[in-house]
């Protein structure tokens, strides 16, 4: 197979799976039917070879996650199956100890889901929810969150991707026990892992194809688990098997596999110190070159996301006209873009930020915006009114577009940069 940087490649928008670079999928494609030389695919070697090649490939991968994360020595990395909706029980399952009842924070949709199943196990007690103040949605600050003191634990989604509202700074919630579903946040920004007791990654995403969970985890807590969670969910049953941990059953090889060569990669791309802080100067200017078009397109894209919580990856808009609109763009789709969400539940497109997306990719969303803005907005008199277009850059780019589209036009740069002048109608 031709590697895939000489391939045409389609940019993937989508909530998941999410692109992986292609770097990383040639490393991958390429080690993957013979492994180190020995004849043999990793796929095809056991992992109870005590110090063989599939448990050094776990331990390189874990060993990664600790260096890029800062993981504490008084932390637990392991690997489980059965995605983020298995954690939603094994929280419950490992964390309730003597209590029988947990606070959660419902910032939406995969909070629900937490909440839904860690039911099956205890009480929920919604402690925070979001909340509409002066049109624009917002988490409430930890300080009004009605926390119980008869609580094990108090859950949070990191980004709640159908609502786009991100955590985007650990919080503090002092000796209480904060665990948090960073299934579409984490590798995006450094996190402190000290305030967490445990936090809990499904691939998918930024971290590498789906098959995998990630769990992080203050070993402190590995000795509650309630007697009736089964071995796979369990975390100190995964955290304590020999020579390595993640061993309890046998591991998604392929999916660690892939996972090592995703971080290997972002080591290998953003240095291996400070990983991760480069990683999320890449993300906020990404994320607000989006965010600013909406933001000034006079209310044509709509977020109401209030900035201290606006997802840097997923983000979310409604169009501020009619339903139509909403069916032109998912018309107005190229094959090389493909898929921007249309997300049922939440009502709205959705475009996916992750790591794996290169920055053509971007640019070619944001040209996307910008075109559709323009082109809806039914005439040249009004693509200066719905100020979409902002940047020397566009401006140029866009009046060659509009030139050749239209030849009685003449789009003069001032208009649109400035938005001062109204354009010529056609
Ligand atoms: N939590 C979040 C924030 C997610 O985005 C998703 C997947 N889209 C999940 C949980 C569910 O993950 P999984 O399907 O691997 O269980």
């Amino acid at each position: 197979m031709a590697p895939v940087q000489e391939r045409s490649r389609c940019f993937n928008f989508s909530a998941g799976p999410a692109m992986l670079p292609d770097l990383v999928l040639d490393k991958i494609v390429g080690e993957l039917g013979d492994y180190d030389g020995l004849g043999m695919s990793i796929l095809e070697m056991g992992h109870r070879d005590a110090g063989g090649p599939v448990q050094e490939v776990l331990q390189e991968a874990t060993d990664c996650v600790r260096h890029i994360l800062g993981v504490p020595s008084n932390y637990a990395v392991i690997w489980q199956q059965g995605g983020a909706h298995g954690q939603f029980a094994a929280v419950p399952l490992n964390l309730l100890r003597d209590k029988t009842q947990a606070d959660y924070v419902d910032t939406g949709v995969w909070s629900r889901r937490a909440m839904n199943e860690a039911r099956k196990f205890c009480t929920v007690r919604v402690c925070a929810e979001l909340r509409e103040e002066g049109g624009r949605l917002e988490v409430p600050p930890v300080s009004e969150w009605n926390l119980s003191d008869e609580s094990a634990y108090v859950h949070i989604c990191g980004n709640d991707t159908i609502s786009g509202v991100e955590f985007l700074e650990d919080l503090d919630l002092g000796d209480r026990l904060l665990v948090a579903d960073f299934t579409s946040t984490l590798l995006s920004r450094p996190v402190n892992i000290s305030r967490y007791a445990a936090l809990y990654c499904s691939a998918g995403k930024n971290l590498g194809p789906a098959g995998v969970c990630l769990v992080v985890v203050r070993r402190d807590l590995l000795d509650f688990a309630l007697p009736q969670t089964p071995m796979v969910l369990h975390w100190k049953a995964a955290a304590e098997t020999s020579p390595i941990p993640s061993l309890a059953n046998t591991p998604p090889v392929f999916s660690i596999f892939a996972c090592g060569h995703v971080l290997k990669g972002l080591r290998r791309s953003f240095g291996d110190v400070g990983t991760l802080d480069n990683v999320k100067r890449r993300t906020q200017r990404r994320a607000s070159a989006v965010y600013k078009i909406i933001d000034e397109s006079n209310g044509f894209y709509i977020n109401k996301v209030a900035s201290a919580v606006r997802s840097q990856t997923t983000i979310c808009f409604t169009f501020g006209r009619d339903a139509t609109v909403q069916r032109q763009w998912t018309g107005s789709i190229t094959d090389t873009v493909k898929p921007t969400d249309l997300e049922e539940a939440f009502g709205g497109i959705r475009i996916c930020l992750y790591n794996g997306l290169p920055d053509e990719a971007v640019d070619e969303v944001l040209r996307l915006l910008r075109d559709f803005a323009v082109a809806e907005s039914g005439g040249l008199e009004k693509i200066c009114n719905c100020k979409v277009i902002t940047c020397l850059d566009t401006c140029s780019r866009s009046i060659k577009a509009i030139k050749e589209e239209h030849p009685t036009a003449s789009p003069t740069r001032s208009c649109l940069e400035h938005n001062l002048r109204p354009m010529p109608v056609l």
